[in-house]
């Protein structure tokens, strides 16, 4: 049966859109955003995740593993991902809860049964499922046969992107979309390249063809202080997304919460170079969207 990898499936969160949500995190991602809370949804692969904090090091993994993929060294457990293949034998054995598998394959049945599940919480708060990752939008034909499963129970729908993406995936999602959560990292295609890896010509384009076709757009802006809080960019942004006839923003200020997943994943990640705004940038910020016809405009998600 066909499945999807998904990274985490949250219950009740309140962060996702309007109301209380189930949020779907597809695992896959085309960007590598630098202050990226959300390591363990790049790849399309399940991964382990190891927290040294908890490990004995007992070496039960490492006698567990049937392709002597794991090992110790200097006081930690080393797994080698080209010799892993997800077997799960270390993270049963492990009764430390020191190692765990990121990655779930789940049928689209799996994953309506938990919507289902939660209907009722939905209808009271005015919430629905949200579809997130990664991007959701690298996975069309689940996303696309969940957004119509959602439809058809009247569960309002929320996709969260990226925005990089190829039009016709746009165009497929849409009818069924009730809110796109659309996030904007950088206006300048430099630094939006520096800071993401990708080039932003084409999340702007899909942005202005969902925008002249009537989508529902609540633009989200990271603002990181040493990669995209250049106030003249944040202005081009906002006065390039007013003239869409955006109205709603969420200016989002970085934190390094997922810090520690990348020392779970063994990944580098460079929090010298990041900080966050300060209160006063974000003040200013709010002014910016408010100069330009914003009416709803929050800081933070
Ligand atoms: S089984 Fe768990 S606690 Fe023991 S060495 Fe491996 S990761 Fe550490
Ligand atoms: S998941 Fe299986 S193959 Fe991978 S490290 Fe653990 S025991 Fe070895």
């Amino acid at each position: 049966m066909e499945n999807v990898l998904i990274s985490n499936l949250q219950r009740f969160s309140t962060k996702d859109g309007p109301g209380i949500r189930t949020t779907v995190f597809f695992k896959g991602c085309p960007l590598r955003c630098k202050w990226c809370h959300n390591p363990e949804t790049h790849l399309t692969v399940s991964e382990i995740m190891y927290n040294r904090e908890n490990c004995t090091l007992c070496g039960r993994c490492v006698r567990a593993c049937p392709k002597g993929a794991v090992t110790i060294e200097n006081d930690t457990v080393i797994t080698d991902t080209n010799k892993c293949t997800i077997c799960k034998r270390c993270t049963d054995e492990c009764y430390y809860n020191a190692r765990e598998v990121v990655g779930k394959g789940l049928t689209f049945d799996e994953i309506c049964d938990v919507l289902e599940r939660d209907m009722a919480f939905y209808s009271e708060s005015g919430g629905g499922a949200t579809f997130s990752g990664g991007e959701c939008l690298m996975f069309p034909q689940m996303l696309t046969k969940l957004l119509k499963f959602c439809k058809a129970r009247r569960i309002h729908t929320a996709v969260d992107t990226s925005g990089f993406a190829a039009w016709e995936v746009f165009e497929k999602i849409l009818p069924y979309t009730d809110l796109f959560l659309y996030d904007i990292k950088a206006f300048s295609p430099d630094v939006h390249k520096e800071v993401t890896g990708v080039d932003n010509a084409l999340i702007w384009e899909n942005l202005e063809k969902l925008c002249s076709l009537g989508a529902n757009v609540n633009l989200r802006l990271p603002v990181i202080e040493g990669c995209n809080a250049d106030l003249s960019g944040i202005e081009e942004t906002a006065k390039k997304a007013a003239s869409f006839g955006i109205k709603k923003v969420n200016i989002l200020p970085y934190h390094d919460m997922g810090k520690y997943k990348y020392t779970k994943l063994g990944r580098d990640y460079d929090s010298n170079s990041m900080a966050t705004p300060s209160d006063e940038k974000l003040e200013e910020i709010k002014t910016i969207f408010k100069n330009h016809a914003f009416t709803d405009i929050k800081i933070g998600g």
